[in-house]
């Protein structure tokens, strides 16, 4: 496991300036790379097998589509959630940095992660009329400065010519959900989110956006939001799978 530690993370700033150095251990990079080999070599990306609907990874071999227990014994709202890449070592420190630690000039590196969600085939065979970012509310949105979905969804609007548009609102300050198992953060999440006033989904083919997906309560509770209101499907893309 890589830990950004304070140096790497004054070079992460620094490759703000210079950004033909890598992200994570300042090495040189071609121009447009974010990453070096070494470092693009320990980013884990997610393979088949994995569940249908939320892209939970397993060993062995599979070959017929299919859904893991978690989905087949619970509600899902959403039609599938995506993610390319295993949120852990450099992927999750990226991320952490971005999010936690003001370092929103690595929204590019995660965005790039981002589209490759796009590239699977539940997502590349679709058509989408719109893009949703999960939001926060707006006291933890004041609190850090931005919301991290909604920056990953505009970088990546540009790159598909689908308009981003943050259609659902956060009404519930949820407490973290990190030290919560997956029906206590059902219940954690229930109304925490509604659609803005004038928004308008009927009909629409939504796609969620988000940095992370972690159990995919709070996605399932964003399309099930959505699908009540009339949204026709809703998947979901994020930049990693926990
Ligand atoms: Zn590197
Ligand atoms: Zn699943």
């Amino acid at each position: 496991m890589i830990a950004l530690h304070k140096s790497e993370l004054f070079q992460a700033a620094v490759s703000l300036l210079y950004p033909a150095t890598c992200t994570v251990c300042r090495r040189q990079v071609r121009v447009g790379e974010y990453l070096c080999g070494d470092c693009e070599a320990k980013i884990i990306r997610i393979v088949p097998p994995f569940c249908e609907t939320c892209s939970e990874p397993f060993e062995g071999s599979i070959n017929t589509a299919f859904n893991c227990a978690n989905c087949a014994h619970r509600a899902i709202y959403f039609d599938a959630a995506v993610a390319a890449y295993r949120g852990r070592g450099i992927v999750r420190d990226v991320i952490h940095e971005f999010k936690y630690n003001r370092q929103i000039h690595l929204r590019h590196l995660v965005a790039r992660w981002l589209r490759a969600a796009l590239d699977d085939e539940r997502l590349r065979s679709r058509q989408f009329d719109v893009m949703v970012p999960v939001p926060l509310h707006p006291a933890r949105q004041r609190e850090r400065g931005f919301n991290q979905a909604q920056l990953l969804a505009q970088l990546l609007s540009e790159h598909t010519s689908i308009s981003c548009r943050p259609l659902l609102k956060r009404i519930r300050y949820t407490t973290t959900q990190t030290a919560l198992d997956r029906s206590e953060r059902m219940e954690n999440l229930q109304n925490a989110f509604r659609l803005r006033r004038n928004a308008d989904v009927r009909g629409l083919r939504v796609l969620l956006i988000d940095d992370v997906l972690t159990t995919g309560s709070t996605l399932s509770e964003c399309a099930r939001v959505l699908k009540r209101v009339g949204a026709k499907s809703v998947h979901a893309a994020t930049a990693a799978r926990a």
